[in-house]
């Protein structure tokens, strides 16, 4: 049964299986959750699924209407498959979620293209028998966990501005910015057997789990987001972060998914300190050698395309950070860039227009027309503003 929370909102479609019988759990879960389309966007292509104990989010793209039934199709997929509770059991369900995209994909040809990410949370058992939680993600969804006050993103994005954080090229406030924090590097429906990422938590009761798409962290920084997320009921706080998300701009559809442990074991002490880290995996069941062989060839081409897509971004910061001076049309002129373009990063006219190359002494002229790279705006004004007393200087020379 859809369930539409609100009546001014087009809230995405939230699956909820039905008619399983539920395991004996010492481990309870109790959800809150809340979508909107947001202000700038016509369709709400993220959708949520739950049922007591599986907990999923997924942020759908490509298309015309291909974003919607990816998504959709991927958390109902996930639902229906989910049947071992265990870790492994889960990472099975996404990647039995990614086999239905890619299948849709070649049956319909108006949804090509179309893929998803998705994460997922569910109450599992540790190979010790322990009821643990298990997370499972790809793409730039996120997972959080608050626990104690403390708020630590579970998750992994695997997105470009991600993968060039991790290499210290950019900064956490240069990547929430870039404008091209949107590529990713991983999602469901792109290839054969896609890495998935997955760990096991201690629940401890109290803690609070959110399950969002990025149009939530995008419009509010972490801060906001932990203060958001402890108050009220679940419900309230999925609510008030979906709201808050839209009142800062709206600039993409924004879904939350809220779980608080309402029962469970108390914390211990000293569990606190962090997250396991993720276990990334591709499937290890085996398969024929030519579907191997195709699976390969599709990864392979998969990292060269990632390669050359980091290349570009990378190429295109370092081609923008010099400045020189040069020629623009017979005008002596300040630009940011090299001076040879990189790749298809062409230079760009800062500033300049008033002082003709002609009139300039022949080694400045032909300095100048070979390009001179400079530090900084400041010195190619100082540099030019030397050039024009010279030529001032020796009014005679002037053509
Ligand atoms: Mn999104």
């Amino acid at each position: 049964m859809p369930r539409v929370r609100g009546c001014t909102r087009r809230a995405a479609e939230t699956v909820i299986a039905s008619g399983r019988t539920a395991r004996s759990r010492s481990v309870r879960l109790e959800p809150g959750t809340a979508s909107h389309t947001g202000r700038i966007r016509s369709s709400n292509q993220d959708s949520v699924g739950l049922v007591d104990g599986l907990y999923v989010v997924a942020d759908g793209m490509g298309g015309h209407r291909g974003g919607e039934v990816a998504s959709a199709e991927a958390v109902a997929a996930v639902l229906a498959v989910f049947d071992r509770p265990d870790r492994a059991g889960l990472v099975a369900a996404v990647r039995s979620a990614n086999r239905t995209i890619l299948e849709m994909t070649v049956t319909r040809p108006d949804l090509s293209g179309m893929g998803t990410t998705l994460c997922a949370l569910a109450v599992v058992n540790s190979a010790s028998g322990d009821e643990v939680l298990a997370v499972a993600n790809i793409g730039d969804s996120r997972v959080y966990r608050l626990a104690a006050g403390e708020l630590v993103q579970v998750s992994d994005d695997h997105s470009l501005v991600a993968d060039l954080m991790r290499a210290g090229e950019l900064s956490a406030e240069e990547a929430a910015q870039h404008p091209q924090r949107n590529i990713l590097t991983r999602a469901l429906g792109i290839e054969a057997d896609p890495v998935i990422d997955s760990w096991e938590l201690e629940p401890a009761l109290g803690d609070r789990y959110l399950l969002c798409s990025d149009g939530l962290f995008n419009e509010l920084d972490d801060a906001r987001l932990a203060e958001v997320l402890a108050a009220g009921s679940v419900q309230e706080a999925a609510d008030r972060l979906v709201g808050e998300a839209v009142e800062n701009g709206g600039h993409d559809n924004v879904t939350v998914l809220v779980v608080e442990v309402v029962a469970g074991p108390e914390a211990r002490e000293g569990r606190r300190s962090a997250v396991p880290v993720a276990r990334s995996e591709r499937s290890t069941h085996s398969r024929g050698a030519a579907d191997q062989a195709r699976i390969e060839f599709g990864t392979a081409l998969a990292m060269v395309f990632c390669l050359v897509a980091t290349v570009v971004l990378v190429a295109g910061l370092y081609a923008r950070q010099g400045w020189f001076i040069g020629s623009d049309d017979g005008d002596v002129a300040v630009f940011r860039g090299r001076p040879s373009g990189l790749l298809w990063f062409d230079p760009t006219f800062v500033e300049g227009g008033d002082l003709r190359l002609t009139g300039l002494d022949g080694p400045t002229r032909i300095a100048v027309d070979e390009t001179i790279v400079v530090e900084s705006l400041d010195e190619a004004r100082r540099l030019i503003e030397g050039f024009r007393a010279a030529v001032e200087a020796s009014p005679d020379d002037q053509a």
